[in-house]
């Protein structure tokens, strides 16, 4: 059986390579896409995943504006943050990294974003509009998931999806993303019985469970398709990589697979938005 892994990095390449003639036609009219990030806390993860993102920004010439606040901000001091991105011309994407501090609505925060620059697909309308079909940004890590898919031809259309988890930034929009391409899809979650079954079942498995090293190569049917979207402590994914590589025709490594693809992705949807003031 002929193997494949998904690389992540050289599909994050494709992506920014041909980020590179629409960032400079921008710019030729005056205008710098810009991301705007916003980090409450001190959460050491989430302070690396900002600076990832700035850093993907700077070296393809997105302007990125870092937004950090104390801990103890209120949920009304981040709507009121988030208002003033929302009104700031030169803004075209806001992304309001995850987890906040648990005093903090998070759905309330994540509501208050602009519809027109939710980069991440984090707004209800934003989910709404990827289940149904249309609108500009879907979540990233799912957009992220959907391009690996594409880069390889993998054919999805009648396929039998099973995606592992259902939160609403990656288990939920993933399964509506994979619908859309006509995959029959089963969204499990942590009531889920009999899980080992259904994931046999699958011609396509997406975790995105957040527990290392979860799904195990004895589940999986012979050949299936393996997309990890797991990123746990010590750079470990969601599926027990040893054991999924040698029962699945394809799989994506942790690092290098979904990670960087998500990145490519945010810098697309901030691009895409930027030229909606061009047009
Ligand atoms: P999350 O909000 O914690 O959701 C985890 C999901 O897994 C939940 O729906 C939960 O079910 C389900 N689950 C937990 N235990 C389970 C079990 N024993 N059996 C079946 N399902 C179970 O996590 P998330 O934000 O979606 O993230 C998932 C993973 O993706 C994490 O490893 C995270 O680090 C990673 N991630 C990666 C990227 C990237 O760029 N690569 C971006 C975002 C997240 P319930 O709904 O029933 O609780």
């Amino acid at each position: 059986m002929e193997k494949i892994i998904l690389d992540g990095n050289i599909v994050a390449q494709d992506i920014k390579e041909k980020l590179k003639g629409r960032i400079e036609a921008l710019k030729n009219n005056g205008i710098i896409p810009c991301l705007a990030t916003i980090l409450v806390g001190d959460n050491p993860s989430s302070e690396t995943y900002v600076k990832m993102k700035g850093n993907a920004c700077k070296k393809l010439g997105i302007h990125s504006i870092r937004v950090h606040l104390p801990e103890e901000t209120t949920t009304k001091e981040l709507l009121e943050t988030i208002k003033e991105l929302n009104e700031d011309a030169s803004v075209h994407g806001i992304l309001l990294q995850h987890p906040v501090p648990s005093h903090i609505d998070e759905r309330m925060a994540f509501e208050a974003i602009d519809i027109q620059k939710d980069v991440d697909g984090v707004t209800s309308a934003g989910y709404g509009q990827t289940a149904l079909g249309f609108g500009n940004f879907p979540s990233c890590t799912p957009a992220a998931i959907m391009e690996i898919i594409k880069y390889y031809k993998i054919s999805t259309e009648g396929k039998h999806a099973v995606v592992v988890g259902r939160s609403p930034i990656l288990g939920k929009p993933v399964s509506a993303l994979l619908l859309n391409e006509n995959a029959t899809v089963t969204t499990c979650h942590s009531k889920t019985a009999n899980l080992p079954e259904i994931i046999k079942q699958a011609d396509l498995v997406v975790a995105a469970v957040g527990k290392p090293k979860f799904i195990q190569g004895s589940w999986l049917k012979e050949g299936a398709i393996v997309l990890d979207a797991g990123y746990n402590k010590g750079n470990i994914g969601d599926v027990d990589y040893e054991t999924c590589f040698t029962a699945a025709s394809a799989i994506t490594p942790v690092p290098g697979g979904v990670g960087p693809v998500t990145i490519a992705t945010l810098l697309k949807h901030t691009v895409d938005s930027a030229e909606k003031n061009m047009f």
